[in-house]
């Protein structure tokens, strides 16, 4: 195991690679990405727009998918205010909200003035694989994942919405299989978000195909038919999350700092995928996993972005990044109906012995991952 000698990213994350200075590729990316030509990325977004401006007439001319986040703000700014498209915003509902989330998106669409629809999938069949995630992938919010990403797709599919608008291309930011900086979101279902399981590893009596529409992609023939160009924003525009968050703000988005309802353990910022309660017990998991989740992942893009030192991010790092919120797992548990101390056995069976220990009840860091985390570079045994 190793640390990015730049940001604080080890390489225990799945596909991430290092290069012979042991700097990590999303740091190669993000320095590669200052200079980029952003005039002429904005041109190539304009000609985009108008090409499928007025394509259905006085229906919608493209799709955004969002989830009244800090970057669908941005994203509607983009698309509505400054292309002057008439976008159809697609969600996948949460299944369950915080306050600030429902402010965030309800003021989202009277903000902006835009339909949304809304994809509310079933509770029995996602309390259902919730729970087989948990235990047998110990990714338990795979539906619902696979859903945010097939259901959009499926919609512009059928109302013929081509055009679909995507935020940040989270495999060549942040690392993944799909490295290469594309403005095509196509190969976004492989960027290992939902782990490529087969349908039948979670089917049976209790859930069969019928139950899980919203989680089906279109079919190749059906992406041929309508041309289906699904792209990042990010690609076009210089993505900042941070700055996402600040522009939001400017249009009535709430953080959970600015309306108080939590905070959160665990976490270095307040601000991020913030509407639902429960969600990222599923980004929790990567730490017993790999060693890292959100705080590492947020900590080396405040690096990368010059918003932090990296002695400041392994502080962070060390001091929040184990921690799983009380409300959080709570919700998430009382969700599937499933009780705390099973729920720490599942950790416990996925926990990798190599990278963490168990110190005061909890799993840590070991103290030579601890060490190498501080210095950047590999673990010594
Ligand atoms: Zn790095």
């Amino acid at each position: 195991m190793r640390y990015c000698t730049k940001c604080v990213m080890p390489d225990t994350r799945p596909y991430m690679k290092f290069d012979e200075h042991d700097i990590c590729y999303p740091c190669r990316a993000a320095e590669h990405v200052k200079k980029t030509d952003w005039k002429t990325r904005w041109k190539e977004l304009e000609e985009l727009a108008d090409k499928y401006r007025g394509m259905n007439g006085d229906y919608y001319d493209c799709m955004i998918t969002a989830s009244g986040g800090k970057d669908s703000y941005y994203q509607t700014h983009i698309m509505k205010e400054k292309l002057d498209m008439n976008p159809l915003i697609v969600s996948v509902d949460n299944f369950t909200w915080t306050q600030t989330g429902h402010h965030n998106w309800d003021n989202l669409r009277t903000e902006f003035g835009v339909d949304a629809h809304v994809m509310s999938l079933n509770p029995k069949v996602c309390k259902n694989l919730f729970r087989k995630a948990l235990e047998r992938l110990g990714s338990p919010t795979w539906y619902f994942d696979k859903a945010i990403y097939a259901y959009p797709l499926q919609m512009a599919v059928k109302l013929n919405l081509p055009l679909v608008i995507y935020g940040e291309d989270t495999n060549f930011l942040y690392g993944g299989p799909n490295t290469e900086e594309t403005p095509s979101a196509m190969k976004q279902i492989t960027n290992d978000v939902v782990k490529p399981v087969p349908w039948d590893v979670w089917l049976d009596d209790t859930v069969t195909m019928k139950d899980v529409n919203p989680g089906n992609f279109p079919t190749e023939a059906e992406i041929k038919k309508v041309k289906l160009t699904p792209i990042f924003l990010s690609y076009f525009v210089p993505w900042n999350g941070y700055k996402n968050m600040q522009f939001a703000r400017t249009r009535g988005f709430k953080t959970l700092d600015d309306t108080g309802e939590w905070k959160r353990e665990g976490f270095l910022e307040q601000y991020d995928q913030i509407d639902s309660l429960g969600y990222l017990t599923h980004t929790w998991f990567k730490f017993p996993k790999f060693g890292h989740q959100r705080v590492t992942e947020v900590a080396s893009l405040y690096i990368r972005d010059g918003m932090m030192t990296r002695s400041e991010a392994v502080e962070k790092v060390l001091a929040e990044d184990w921690k799983l919120d009380r409300r959080m797992m709570t919700d998430f548990l009382n969700f599937i109906s499933y009780k705390e101390a099973d729920f720490w056995k599942v950790v416990d069976k996925f926990a990798n012995r190599d990278i963490i220990e168990k110190r005061d009840g909890h799993w840590r860091l070991k103290k030579n991952v601890e060490a190498a985390l501080r210095t950047g570079g590999a673990v010594t045994p």
